[in-house]
């Protein structure tokens, strides 16, 4: 069912009450990356310009339902105030007299921010009694939260059952549109390149990604598991002993489906796992004993560069080997090179890898960076996201 839109509701005026995604890393109380505050950025903007009383709130890290010092959204707003070159008023409570008292102050065009969402006990738990009470500061609420949008939390789906008009922001929109429709409407073919840590992380992704593509490139620390289930020594490699019989089935499975399902031929081996482990490239039949796999191998590089230079529609999630040091970041890099001069519809998911492709300063030449890495997956699965199925539809 189609979505109403932002540009569907009279904001003049009104207190609107926005969830963004400002999860972003902070060191010593300073951002240390921006993106995703700018992300929201057009939705904010449009707010303020069309004289809606803005009403922000977002989660930080984990502070487990209590205040956490370290998680206040302080220098998140000080952030945005510089970015948007306006005033933003910090609150440093969420719900209660305090924010009562300064959205009430709130002026047309004005924004402010409410402290970290996750301080309430009740955010996590969708409690009625909290989202009621975040309802009770707007008159329309709006979400634009892409990364928690596979998360039905008080603030970010409970809410929009107790105020009058709910409905997505500009960057939701843009995801969804971007990314559903390359996956449910690829042009061939369709080549999709996961990696990260673990298999157990993104084994429903990997299972539904089946149906879909042509192509299904493996590597990362998950193809370890991969390379163990054809029978290989694998050394001291992050390797999930109990998931060894389900990359078997996945292999299985992606031949029934005539997918071709390519793993590393050969991968970047070190003696610890440091920036400054002795390493070297070595065959997938000549992984060592003591010896762990932290990147994908030059020869897989080519192989999966050939593959992905066919292509018309390309996802990416997750790295192909340890990018955070430089001598297992090639793998990564290299790829996400070729991925930068192609033509085609190129997209990647997931924190990690957007954060590789920045890096690698190539992210402004890939088609869509998404800011959600659970969220991405979710959709790319075409499963619902519960905070978007709450909002209103047309
Ligand atoms: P994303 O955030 O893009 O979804 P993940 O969180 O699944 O990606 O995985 C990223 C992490 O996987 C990175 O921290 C990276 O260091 C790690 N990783 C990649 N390859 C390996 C490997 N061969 N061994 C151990 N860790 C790996
Ligand atoms: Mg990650």
């Amino acid at each position: 069912m189609e979505k109403k839109t932002l540009k569907d509701v009279d904001v003049e005026d009104k207190q609107v009450l926005v969830r963004v995604d400002f999860n972003v890393p902070m060191e010593n109380g300073e951002v240390t990356d921006d993106n995703r505050i700018r992300a929201a950025l057009p939705t904010i903007e449009y707010l303020m310009e069309a004289e809606a009383k803005v009403i922000l709130m977002a989660h930080l890290g984990r502070p487990g339902g209590e205040v956490k010092e370290e998680l206040r959204l302080d220098p998140v707003a000080k952030e945005l105030a510089n970015l948007l070159n306006e005033e933003v008023v910090k609150v440093d409570e969420t719900v209660g007299q305090e924010a009562k008292k300064a959205v009430s102050q709130l002026e047309s065009g004005e924004a402010l921010l409410l402290e970290n969402t996750r301080f309430n006990p009740g955010e996590k738990k969708n409690d009625s009694e909290f989202a009621q009470k975040l309802s009770e500061l707007a008159d329309v609420y709006v979400n634009d939260a892409f990364g928690a949008t596979h998360r039905a939390h008080a603030s970010t789906a409970g809410v929009a059952e107790y105020v009058e008009e709910a409905v997505p922001g500009f960057l939701i929109q843009n995801e969804i549109k971007t990314m559903k429709g390359a996956i449910d409407n690829p042009e061939r073919p369709f080549v999709a390149i996961i990696g990260g840590a673990k298999v157990s992380d993104k084994i429903e992704v990997i299972k539904s990604l089946l149906d879909k593509v042509d192509s299904l490139l493996i590597g990362g620390g998950m193809a370890n598991t991969f390379i163990a289930a054809q029978d290989y020594e694998i050394g001291d490699s992050l390797v999930e002993e109990d998931k060894i019989d389900l990359a078997k089935e996945l292999l299985e499975l992606a031949e029934e489906k005539g997918v071709n399902l390519v793993l590393p031929e050969d991968v970047v081996i070190a003696d610890d796992f440091a920036a400054d482990a002795e390493h070297k490239a070595v065959g997938i039949d000549e992984i060592e004993a003591g010896w762990q796999a932290l990147d994908i191998g030059p020869e897989t590089v080519d192989e999966f560069s050939q593959i992905v230079k066919q292509a018309k529609t390309i996802v990416w999630n997750g790295p192909m080997g340890v990018f955070e040091m430089d001598a297992f970041a090639k793998g990564t890099n290299q790829l996400a090179e070729v991925l930068a001069k192609l033509e085609a519809t190129t997209i990647i998911g997931g924190g990690d890898s957007a954060a590789a492709v920045r890096k690698a300063g190539l992210d402004k030449e890939m088609t869509h960076i998404s800011t959600g890495g659970g969220a991405s997956l979710q959709l790319w699965q075409g499963k619902p996201l519960p905070a978007v199925e709450v909002l209103d539809n047309k």
